[in-house]
């Protein structure tokens, strides 16, 4: 799944078409019907940028193109009249480069849905202050590996930078947010953003616990495990050694 570091990276590679006027087309017949591609060819694209996980795209005029990636949208830039594969969404072209967008499925002209989202945990520097604030501001039994998926709170972080940066910072995910402290979250997101941000630049982390259930914690050797989590159950992977707390009554 796209995170916030892979959307910042996306928009890393459209900025050599930042300032030319671009000729839009959407060969996907679900993409055409959104009339983003004629509301936007031939405009000047001023600016590029990512916030949270969604990738927009200033034209000139204040039109803003949204982009969200959900499981499987990708955006690449070749050179311009590469062969087309398939049915892209989206394709925008420069004089010499082009981008391209497949699988969307979401492209919008509307920046009502961004307002929505919470601090970017890749912003630069991150607000950490308002971030705690937001999972403050949530009851007190919600569980925080929870709370940080949630992007209206943390914007960008998603589940394996999730469960990496807990499993750095040594909280659970199961503990509730009211039992975790001020100090304890800010490590939390600290570990995320510098993470992110090293995968941004271009680097690879090893993972630790991310889909590695089963297999010894690296710090303490205790086995990795996992469950779901929240509304969507989506799966948190912790220790139980070093990440101690919040299971609750089906817990270890
Ligand atoms: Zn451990």
């Amino acid at each position: 799944m796209p995170e916030g570091d892979s959307v910042h990276r996306a928009a890393r590679r459209l900025q050599p078409l930042v300032g030319e006027r671009l000729e839009a087309e959407s060969p996907h017949p679900r993409a055409a019907v959104t009339g983003v591609a004629e509301r936007v060819d031939g405009l000047r694209l001023e600016a590029v940028e990512a916030v949270g996980k969604n990738l927009l795209l200033r034209f000139e005029g204040r039109v803003v193109l949204r982009s969200h990636l959900r499981m499987r949208g990708r955006w690449f830039v070749r050179p311009r009249g590469s062969p087309v594969l398939g049915r892209p969404w989206l394709v925008l072209r420069g004089e010499r480069l082009e981008a391209v967008q497949v699988n969307g499925p979401v492209l919008e002209l509307s920046q009502r849905a961004v307002r929505r989202v919470g601090p970017d945990i890749l912003a630069r520097p991150p607000d950490l202050d308002a971030m705690v604030a937001g999972l403050r501001s949530q009851r007190p039994a919600r569980a925080v590996g929870d709370a940080l998926l949630d992007q209206r709170l943390v914007a960008g972080i998603g589940n394996m930078w999730r469960a990496e940066a807990l499993w750095r910072a040594q909280v659970s995910p199961w503990r509730p947010l009211g039992e975790v402290g001020d100090d304890e979250l800010r490590r939390v997101l600290e570990e995320a953003a510098r993470m992110m941000r090293v995968s941004v630049d271009g680097a690879r982390n090893g993972r630790a616990v991310y889909r590695k259930a089963g297999r010894h914690c690296p710090r303490c050797g205790e086995r990795v495990r996992s469950r779901g989590q929240g509304d969507d159950n989506r799966i948190a992977y912790w220790c139980p050694r070093c990440q101690p707390g919040g299971e609750g009554p089906t817990g270890a």
